[in-house]
């Protein structure tokens, strides 16, 4: 924070739709800061496929240096399937973003707004609010960019250690007590792993069961993924929490954002001991960019995520108060029969952001 008690905000809009949800979600924090104590810098800068045809760098060093010293970074979406490296992969600042400053917690809530169509039959009688705390430096994604092909095989390898498990074990522990706290949940936490086949997931739910036992309060629970998988478009309201390996819970936390009507409403956070960067679960979508059809939902619970956190990290009350109006404000907007295009409706960009900055 800075002398004036402004809350340095980095912001990377990036590629395809991520400027065009990013300045939605911007207005909504210069709103919120209109009408609370709360006090916001925001500095923008370049990141992604297109700073690379420009440049040849997926971001520059002073956008490093800007994330670094920043209290929060919000990230629109950054990659276009058409702009790749020699070796044919995307240009994905975010994950660089994810290794350099240790983001090992990728949350990935699923709310279902009521009034937002799931494709769970009981749905929006039970309701589904739940998070996947996807662990985002390690996994299978350590092997990006070393595995190894030959003619006749390829291998990846999955990486899981004591240092990070340990530290997203308690992240996950803390969020469900927080959870339960705000009355919003059972504050349940499953540890979701393949332990009876490989020997590094039965090490992860080791690692689990040690970190139960410092949290009696929380009840837990252990499932396969493939069983997970099964059951979360069974009973979606019967879970609260889950932790997992980086590359199940990149398949699982789409999963999970389908649940909820779609990418378009699901926000996420990558979090790590002092940096966060709050972004979008969903991609550029370069067939809808520049036609002004895509939600900003998603971008906006976003922002509102980065408040609660830094609300949790220095202790400022206002920033819970800003972040439940948010959320509020996007209920009502659902409530109220807004259509985005994304369901079929036709209700595009400007008109979502418009209501909700109505509503709060
Ligand atoms: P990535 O690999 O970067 O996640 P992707 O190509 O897998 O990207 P998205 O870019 O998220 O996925 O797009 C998947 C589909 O969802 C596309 O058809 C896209 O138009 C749609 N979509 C994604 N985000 C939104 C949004 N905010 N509003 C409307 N539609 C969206």
């Amino acid at each position: 924070m800075s002398a004036n008690n402004a809350l340095h905000i980095a912001v990377l809009g990036g590629d395809g739709i991520g400027p065009e949800v990013m300045a939605p979600a911007l207005e909504v924090l210069r709103k919120i800061e209109a009408t609370s104590d709360l006090k916001f810098r925001f500095t923008e800068a370049p990141a992604g496929a297109n700073h690379y045809l420009a440049t040849g760098k997926s971001m520059p060093d002073t956008t490093v240096r800007l994330c670094d010293e920043a209290d929060a970074i919000l990230l629109g979406a950054c990659g276009l399937p058409s702009v790749r490296y020699p070796d044919n992969t995307e240009i994905m600042p975010q994950v660089e973003l994810r290794f350099h400053f240790d983001l090992y917690a990728g949350v990935r809530p699923a709310r279902l707004i009521p009034g937002v169509p799931s494709p769970i039959v009981g749905a929006d009688q039970r309701g589904i609010d739940l998070v996947v705390i996807r662990e985002s430096t390690e996994g299978l994604f350590a092997s990006m960019g070393k595995g190894v092909v030959t003619d006749t095989e390829a291998r990846e390898t999955l990486l899981i250690t004591r240092k990070t498990s340990e530290r997203l074990f308690e992240f996950s522990f803390r969020l469900a007590e927080r959870r339960r706290a705000r009355g919003r949940s059972s504050g349940g936490l499953i540890c979701v792993d393949k332990a009876n086949v490989f020997k590094a997931f039965a090490f992860f739910r080791e690692m689990f069961d040690e970190a139960a036992k410092r949290h009696p309060n929380v009840k837990t629970d252990r499932l396969y993924v493939d069983a997970c998988s099964a059951l979360l478009v069974k009973r979606p309201w019967d879970f609260d929490v889950m932790v997992m390996e980086n590359m199940f819970g990149d398949i699982l936390s789409d999963m999970t954002a389908g649940l909820i009507g779609g990418m378009g409403m699901a926000p996420s956070a990558d979090i790590g001991d002092r940096h966060a960067v709050f972004q979008p679960c969903h991609g550029t979508a370069p067939d809808i960019m520049g036609q002004g059809k895509a939600n900003p939902t998603a971008m906006i619970l976003s922002a509102a995520m980065m408040l609660d956190w830094l609300a949790d990290k220095h202790g400022l009350e206002s920033a819970t108060e800003a972040c439940e109006r948010i959320e509020r404000a996007v209920d009502k907007v659902y409530a109220d029969g807004i259509k985005p295009m994304e369901f079929g409706g036709s209700n595009g960009t400007a008109d979502i952001a418009k209501a909700v900055l109505a509503a709060l």
